[in-house]
């Protein structure tokens, strides 16, 4: 029989997010363990070789590894456990402990924890998950992918390119891979506007003069063994193809850069409710998910656009892990209309000892001049005017609600008008 081993928190992933999460929970007391199925921590990061992270944490622009550095050199002080190349494949629950299965270099192990961290980040939407037509022969990849190949292999995956998709990971390759000396034919978006950063927009496409077309896709996929071709077209406003717009256009990859998708097989194999919105899973102000001692934090949470509050909500979650207790949480719901894309958290604790609670919501479209409003009841609780909203930016909002304020079981509801829609 496998000998069990036991922890007060364990943390599955060491991005960003569980590297935070650790240390947090480890700083707070707690016996800490610190799993990665790769053989390297710092998750995503280690192949983000740009610069530009950190710039709200440090005030300084690190690439993805020195950022990650900051937070793995303080692990030997630490007494956090930490074990590499190990994949959790199984979590059961035992009351409100969790026993997690872990397949490792040594063999399989047992794990029970009071507390178990969810940090196992996001993955990229597929050409299969578009619906691109025609034969998918060699040469299509995802950006995360391409990235891989050019930054950690040093192998260049392409001579002439398509981007399709302008997420920031697809910018950023587009600029890295015209670094390289290949050539990027433009980048093509469904919708009306770009998808990434306006910082990614300008410094990675307009700096190096690549083209972006937005409201065409790519229809089609030609090629043999590699890819030789691909038709491009016009879509309408419900991203349906126009007919009689198509173009071909020679090239021996296509890059998709189309969506992250939180990935949370592991939470949902226990049961853990997930918001539709967000794809990751219902949590509240310190990141605890409806599942008693089950915390998601980072990108399994909701895609975050700066790895900053990737860092922060690993803080969050590590914290109230180590000192967690079972009492009654006084959940509140906190909803939003379609002027939001998401919000989270989607409860707050009315019993929370802590009265400031920090929020993460995107618009559901560009707005300027735009009003929040939080309401319960119909009684208006907060409101505060932003000059720009745009969906790739994710906005962090700390605001204080006190208990009185929480009195009542109607949910928070969050609301934006802009000049437009007033
Ligand atoms: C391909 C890609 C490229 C990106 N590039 C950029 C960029 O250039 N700039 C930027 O700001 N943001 C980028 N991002 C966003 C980036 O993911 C976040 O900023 C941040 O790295 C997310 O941190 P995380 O810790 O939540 O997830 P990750 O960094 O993805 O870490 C999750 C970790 O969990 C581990 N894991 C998952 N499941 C298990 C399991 N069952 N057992 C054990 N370990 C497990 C994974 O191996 C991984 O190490 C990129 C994202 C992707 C997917």
């Amino acid at each position: 029989m496998m000998q069990e081993q036991i922890f007060d928190v364990t943390v599955i992933g060491a991005g960003p997010a569980g590297l935070a999460a650790a240390l947090a929970a480890d700083h707070a007391g707690a016996k800490t363990l610190l799993i990665e199925r790769e053989a390297r921590l710092g998750g995503i990061l280690k192949q983000c070789i740009h610069d530009g992270f950190g710039l709200v944490r440090y005030k300084e622009k690190l690439s993805g590894p020195e950022y990650a550095e900051r937070f793995i050199e303080q692990l030997p002080q630490s007494g956090v456990v930490t074990w590499t190349l190990s994949f959790v494949s199984q979590i059961k629950r035992d009351g409100t402990d969790s026993i997690l299965i872990v397949i490792t270099r040594e063999g399989m192990k047992q794990v029970r924890t009071r507390s178990l961290i969810l940090a196992t980040g996001c993955r990229e939407r597929t050409s299969r998950q578009i619906g691109v037509h025609g034969r998918h022969c060699a040469g299509v990849f995802t950006a995360g992918t391409a990235q891989y190949y050019t930054n950690i292999l040093g192998k260049l995956p392409t001579k002439r390119c398509v981007i399709l998709g302008s997420g920031d990971i697809g910018l950023i390759m587009a600029r890295r891979l015209t670094l390289e000396g290949a050539e990027v034919v433009g980048v093509y978006e469904a919708k009306p506007t770009p998808s990434g950063l306006t910082r990614n927009v300008s410094q990675c496409l307009w700096d190096f003069e690549i083209p972006l077309h937005t409201s065409k896709t790519v229809t089609r996929l030609f090629g043999d063994a590699r890819l030789a071709a691909v038709e491009i077209a016009s879509v309408d406003a419900c991203m349906c193809p126009i007919a009689g717009t198509e173009e071909i256009i020679p090239c021996d990859a296509l890059i998709l850069s189309v969506g992250l998708i939180p990935e949370n097989e592991l939470a949902e194999s226990i049961g853990v409710p997930i918001d539709a919105k967000t794809k990751g899973a219902v949590v509240d102000e310190h990141n605890e998910t409806l599942l008693r001692g089950v915390f998601s934090c980072g990108n399994a949470l909701h895609v975050n656009d700066l790895v900053d509050y990737v860092s922060e909500s690993g803080e969050i979650a590590g914290k109230a892990a180590a000192s967690r207790s079972n009492c009654a949480r006084g959940l509140v719901p906190v909803e939003c209309d379609n002027s939001l894309l998401y919000i989270v958290p989607q409860r707050i604790c009315r019993n929370a000892e802590k009265q400031d609670r920090l929020f993460f919501f995107r618009s559901a479209r560009d707005m300027d001049n735009a009003t929040l409003t939080i309401t319960k009841g119909g009684n208006t609780l907060y409101a505060k005017k932003f000059a720009h909203l745009r969906p790739p930016e994710m906005e962090r909002l700390p605001i204080r609600l006190t208990p009185e304020q929480l009195v009542g079981n109607e949910p928070l509801r969050f609301h934006l008008e802009d000049s437009e829609h007033a």
